[in-house]
């Protein structure tokens, strides 16, 4: 109970302190993390619906804690989100992900395009476009092995700033996915503006096909609006055989789920991965 002026009150509820608390902790540990180097990178495989081959891969970030155990990143990249915290970690992810390519390609291996995750807030907040093109440099990877898969919200939020850095984005070739499609609350207008290459099916209309015939309707059109904007789909969390068959129908190109592949550690998912052939 916290005194509030002279006679009111203000009660805090126990939730709420543990809650604030638990942030405050999660928040520290992830500090302490980055110093030790205690996350790793898996990969998941998105495969082409028509020859099912490994076309690509999304990098997704793991956190065994020393004495806490497995943490999602649901729990803490929102923690992370609510300070300058989620720089350190994107160019930290970046760093990792970029060397990993390097190594890949120098073992001979053909690396299909990663994806990394850059939340929308990041946008305007530090130097992306610079620490994507130091960090290509450093490690001598060519932009085009890099995808950044950005939220539906930067469609929305200060679009003509967003607008010149995804340009920027697209001068290193790099390539740009609108994840989680159909989710926020894009307008039209500004998906024709916007310069990405992909547009991502989120998982929640793709698990209900092709029962819901509703959510069978806003699969195909979104497929159709990418096609017609020159845009490549990509369907996310699809795990059975009727959602690929109803997918690979309706001409989607590329696939994503545990159907086909769960996140893999850079070992397994290497292990996947043809030799470049030399001519
Ligand atoms: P997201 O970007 O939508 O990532 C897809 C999530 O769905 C991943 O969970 C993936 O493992 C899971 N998934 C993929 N296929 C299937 C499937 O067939 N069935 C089911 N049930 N799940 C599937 P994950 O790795 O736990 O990531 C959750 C969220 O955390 C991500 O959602 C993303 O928003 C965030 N995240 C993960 N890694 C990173 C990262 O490196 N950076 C940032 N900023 N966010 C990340
Ligand atoms: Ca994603
Ligand atoms: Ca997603
Ligand atoms: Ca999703």
């Amino acid at each position: 109970v916290k005194k509030n002026g002279k006679n009111s009150f203000v009660y805090f509820s126990n939730e709420m302190t543990i809650k604030a608390k638990k942030r405050l902790y999660l928040e520290q540990e992830v500090r302490l993390a980055l110093a030790n180097d205690d996350f790793h990178m898996v990969y998941q495989p998105k495969i082409d619906v028509k020859t099912q081959r490994i076309t690509g891969a999304e990098a997704l970030i793991r956190w065994h804690h020393p004495k806490n155990g497995i943490i999602p990143p649901n729990e803490f990249i929102p923690v992370a989100e609510q300070s300058d915290l989620i720089l350190k970690l994107d160019s930290y992810i970046l760093d990792k992900v970029i060397n990993q390519i390097s190594r890949w390609q120098k073992e001979g291996l053909e690396v299909p395009v990663i994806s990394v995750n850059i939340p929308s807030r990041e946008f305007q907040r530090g130097d992306l476009v610079a620490s994507v093109q130091d960090t290509l440099r450093k490690y001598q990877v060519v932009g085009n092995r890099l995808e950044i898969e950005i939220t539906e919200r930067l469609l929305m939020d200060h679009c003509e700033d967003n607008i010149k850095i995804l340009n920027r984005l697209k001068d290193l070739d790099i390539h740009i996915s609108v994840d989680d499609f159909g989710t926020g609350y894009s307008s039209l207008s500004y998906l024709v503006q916007f310069p990405c290459d992909v547009l991502k099916i989120d998982k929640s209309f793709i698990d209900q096909l092709p029962q819901s015939k509703d959510n069978c309707k806003i699969v195909e059109a979104i497929i159709m609006l990418a096609h017609k904007l020159g845009k490549s789909v990509v369907a996310e969390g699809v795990e059975t055989e009727v959602q690929y068959q109803y997918l690979s129908a309706l001409g989607c190109d590329q696939i994503q789920g545990y159907y086909f592949y769960k996140p893999l550690n850079k070992n397994d998912f290497a292990i996947k991965l043809d030799k470049v052939q030399f001519k």
